[in-house]
């Protein structure tokens, strides 16, 4: 994966590879975080082994894309590693690429609302879909309630296609997928 390609993924896809493919998972935690009281020299030393580690590290550019978005690095305190930079530097490149990555962030944001939006529509037509219209008031009214359920049903469906349409269009998918 190209530092390019990670960052036109979202959020949950560079997720997903870091998940798989972390180098980090066989090292010891503590050496991408600097101790409490740990001297200068000593974080030095540790914080150079850290990011050569990173180095050889398969999704090094969707972690570090990661912590651009999460806001990782503090611009007073050098103490942490993460995506094979150092907190100040990630702090430097989050000011170099602040437009981009607001932008990014926006869209992660708005791809969760639509996530949302997509998860509680098809859990309302699933649960319009299983109710039983009442069986009082007789053969016409039973048959207006169907009607009424299945005009719902009809809206639900219709608002989940135009938002699973404009997902899929919006992230290549088109329509076959
Ligand atoms: S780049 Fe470094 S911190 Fe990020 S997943 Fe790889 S080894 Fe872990």
């Amino acid at each position: 994966m190209t530092s390019t390609q990670a960052r036109r993924m979202r959020r949950p896809v560079l997720q997903a590879a870091i998940d798989v493919g972390a180098k980090c998972v066989q090292a010891d935690p503590d050496l991408f975080s600097r101790a409490d009281g740990e001297p200068p020299a000593t974080w030095q030393a540790q914080r150079a082994e850290a990011i050569g580690f990173c180095r050889g590290c398969p999704v090094r550019a969707a972690c570090e894309e990661l912590a651009l978005r999460d806001g990782d690095g503090n611009p007073r305190i050098d103490d942490l590693v993460r995506g094979g930079r150092s907190g100040y530097e990630l702090v430097a490149l989050r000011e170099l690429q602040a437009q981009r990555l607001t932008a990014a962030i926006t869209a992660d944001e708005a791809s969760d609302q639509e996530w949302n939006e997509l998860r509680d529509l098809a859990v309302k037509l699933n649960r319009e879909a299983r109710r039983m219209p009442t069986r009082s008031g007789g053969m016409p009214h039973q048959a207006a309630l169907l009607r009424q359920q299945n005009e719902r049903i009809a809206e639900l469906a219709a608002k989940l296609a135009v938002v699973r349409t404009a997902r899929r269009a919006r992230t290549g998918w088109e329509v076959a997928a």
